[in-house]
């Protein structure tokens, strides 16, 4: 799994290097493909089926700006400008298993909320990754990642969720950033388990809205929303990153 996540997470770098005011969603799309391309890999993304139907997935990216959750289509009419988020999503397969990652980056200056809440969901996650340990529950590691975002005064998406992942994309359990109420999981974490971790983090309330295009998902509100995410492997030695560039 270790060559799949390199490839993510060099794609990511090089995609995200490549954000600023006035490239468009489209052109970014297209550095995922070629570096995807170059490393032997298959965008795991591209042509992804809905489970509910509809069209299938056109980007190898998902691109999200703004008040856009997750699950945005990449387009070269769709021009980024200064003081934009832009949360990036890759997903990579190479010898028959998957890597995901996502980040979201600032396009030139933004607002002081803006920064807050990209600090916020990174180190929600990074509260996650050092939960990725042997012997260690499910509800913990989303009561981690969830007390950082509510600590901050943000909320948590809970329509999407992070998810096992190997040699499928998506895999059990399902990696809630919250708490649920009730059926509270006690998932016991073993080494080789191997979890993408993926807090969407928004700064007005929780509530999703999907797009007419059957995939773009914002919030409610249309406030900001950010989105970070690692495939993490559970060791002997503890928690390791598998989407690090390389
Ligand atoms: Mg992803
Ligand atoms: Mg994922």
């Amino acid at each position: 799994m270790r060559k799949a996540g390199v490839l993510v997470g060099n794609t990511l770098e090089l995609v995200a290097a490549a954000v600023r005011a006035g490239v468009s969603t489209g052109d970014l799309n297209e550095i995922a493909a070629k570096s995807i391309r170059d490393g032997s890999g298959k965008a795991a993304f591209l042509g992804y089926r809905h489970p509910s139907g509809g069209k299938p997935f056109s980007g190898v990216l998902c691109i999200s700006v703004n008040e856009e959750i997750v699950h945005g289509i990449p387009r070269m009419d769709r021009y980024l400008a200064e003081g934009d988020i832009v949360s990036l999503d890759c997903g990579a397969l190479v010898d028959g298993f998957y890597g995901d990652s996502a980040r979201t980056v600032a396009v030139g200056v933004v607002s002081e909320s803006a920064q807050r809440l990209l600090g916020a969901t990174q180190r929600s996650l990074d509260a996650g990754i050092e939960m990725c340990r042997s012997g260690q529950r499910l509800r913990d590691l989303s009561g981690a990642v969830e007390s950082v975002i509510l600590g901050e005064g943000f909320s948590v998406v809970r329509d999407f969720v992070g998810h096992g992942i190997g040699r499928r994309l998506h895999e059990d359990p399902q990696v809630p950033n919250y708490v649920m109420t009730g059926g509270a999981s006690g998932y016991l974490f073993r080494e080789g388990l191997v979890l993408a971790i993926e807090p969407m983090v928004n700064a007005g309330g929780w509530e999703t809205e999907t797009l007419s295009d059957g995939w773009t998902v914002v919030t409610k509100d249309r406030s900001l929303s950010a989105h970070f995410e690692h495939t993490v492997a559970v060791t002997s030695e503890g928690p390791q990153i598998m989407t690090l560039p390389g």
